[in-house]
């Protein structure tokens, strides 16, 4: 059984000084570093938002409506952010102390404009699947040990859909940061009722 290391969206414009900085995010940037090089891991993953500029879910692409509010979109609610990693630029690029490697895989997500993908599988919700469950399972993965940015957006959703998928999913607690402490407490009792196991890295060894 070959096990992953998905570091999910560590990216400068989540970053504090980011378009959309989670508070204390540049934090897991060391300890993910520390780890990826665990006998744990067959793999290391890292998961890029990656939008085109008239991306659905940028308030700017929507007249009239404030950042951070809300809208139907596609008949589903749709939180309207402040644009935030466009291919390409440097809001977009990993942070630059992250330990990126060429022999890592990347993964961008969130790349058509048409509809929000929080997940590296997609958006469930609308039927919308990415080939990212098929490139794990092309590699001989079965476990994936997930963390980065936000623990209540894309790190929660890609955990909890990884389990639907049958992986099997911890979440690396301590190597995780939140936008805010209700929707990250919400996110991890979600993660827990779909499967997800919730550890910190000194479980690991
Ligand atoms: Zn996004």
């Amino acid at each position: 059984m070959s096990s992953a290391l998905v570091v999910v969206d560590v990216q400068n414009d989540f970053c504090p000084g980011g378009n959309l900085a989670v508070k204390d995010g540049h934090e897991v940037v060391e300890g993910i570093n520390a780890i990826r090089d665990s006998s744990e891991f067959s793999h290391v993953i890292f998961t890029r938002d990656w939008h085109p500029q008239d991306h659905v879910s940028f308030a700017r692409n929507h007249p009239n409506q404030p950042e951070f509010s809300k809208k139907l979109v596609n008949g589903l609610p749709q939180t309207l952010w402040p644009a935030h990693c466009e291919e390409g630029t440097v809001g977009a690029s990993f942070h630059e102390d992250l330990d990126v490697r060429d022999s890592d895989f990347i993964y961008s997500k969130g790349t058509s404009k048409d509809w929000e993908e929080y997940s590296a599988f997609g958006n469930s919700e609308m039927g919308k699947f990415t080939t990212f469950a098929e490139e794990l399972r092309s590699r001989g993965i079965s476990k994936l040990y997930v963390c980065g940015l936000a623990t209540d957006y894309c790190v929660c959703e890609t955990a909890i859909d990884g389990a639907d998928q049958g992986f099997s999913v911890v979440l690396l607690e301590d190597l995780t940061r939140g936008i805010a402490p209700d929707t990250t407490r919400r996110a991890k009792a979600r993660m827990r009722s779909a499967g997800v196991e919730i550890q910190t890295v000194d479980q690991l060894v």
